[in-house]
């Protein structure tokens, strides 16, 4: 089978071109904002902390320093309050912007938040949390691809994401049969992590209830669902096509469906992108 393209995923699914459209823009201005990326931290300093279950952007042994991104998260902002195809978003960012420049410590606080601190309430919280995380994830890459190589899976294990403390967006399976694994994806800084198969991230319940809501023609897409909290995740249960499928953006329509079924979204959202959707 052809690898899915994002184009022929959109042609398939018009109604998530607006969705589309508005990601690739930011993503087209964050590409134009310059930041050097943070150094490799010392992972060995910071073992103790993975060994408690403290994701690495949390600990005071890694020191990775988030301070510049800080910065391109305010160049980000302006950008889009000086122009933007959505007149909600312009407005949104306008507001933004005018509060970080009242803001002195505005840098700090940007990031801070980003990563848990719930004390700064900006204006338009899932937009710069949106923004935030599309220049985070960036300035990010290299440390995170040495995270990567660095971490073993085994000794996580948990529900929440090693890098940046997240609870996942979605899942996916990988390998056959017996061999089969479930990782959980995440929405924020786009790690990927190993978790156990069949219990639900969320609640932990007993294995037996967990249960799997399969659609038709959607490239092996599907949700699984928890009967006993009702959460779910969008699970995407194959390889070669995570570029598309592990957006969150591009299977929107799922969650419309699950949330028709009755099932609650319990994974984190970056930004309220439904209202983007032509309905
Ligand atoms: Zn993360
Ligand atoms: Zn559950």
């Amino acid at each position: 089978m052809k690898p899915l393209t994002r184009e022929s995923w959109l042609e398939a699914h018009a109604y998530l071109q607006p969705v589309a459209a508005f990601c690739a823009e930011v993503d087209r201005a964050a590409a134009e904002i310059e930041t050097r990326s943070p150094g490799i931290p010392s992972f060995e300093d910071y073992s103790g902390d993975f060994q408690e279950g403290v994701p690495l952007l949390q600990s005071s042994q890694a020191r990775i320093d988030l301070e510049p991104a800080g910065k391109a998260v305010r160049l980000l902002v302006q950008k889009l309050a000086s122009g933007s195809s959505s007149k909600r978003i312009a407005a949104d960012a306008s507001a933004l912007d005018a509060e970080l420049r009242r803001e002195p410590e505005a840098l700090r606080h940007i990031v801070d938040w980003l990563i848990g601190d719930e004390s700064f309430t900006p204006p338009a919280p899932g937009l710069l949390r949106y923004l935030g995380w599309t220049v985070l994830s960036r300035y990010l890459c290299p440390m995170r691809a040495a995270f990567d190589r660095w971490r073993d899976d085994e000794r996580w294990l948990r529900n929440y994401c090693p890098t940046c403390g997240s609870a996942p967006a979605m899942a996916q399976l990988v390998g056959l049969d017996q061999g089969r694994k479930r990782l959980l994806v995440c929405g924020r800084c786009d790690t990927r992590w190993l978790f156990k198969r069949t219990e639900c991230p969320f609640c932990g319940n007993d294995p037996q209830r967990l249960a799997i809501l399969s659609v038709e023609g959607e490239a092996g897409l599907r949700i699984d669902y928890c009967e006993s909290c009702k959460g779910y995740l969008k699970a995407y249960a194959g390889e070669g096509n995570e570029a598309v499928l592990l957006s969150d953006w591009s299977s929107l329509h799922l969650d419309l469906l699950a949330h028709d079924r009755g099932l609650k979204r319990l994974a984190a959202s970056l930004y309220e992108l439904e209202p983007l959707l032509v309905t």
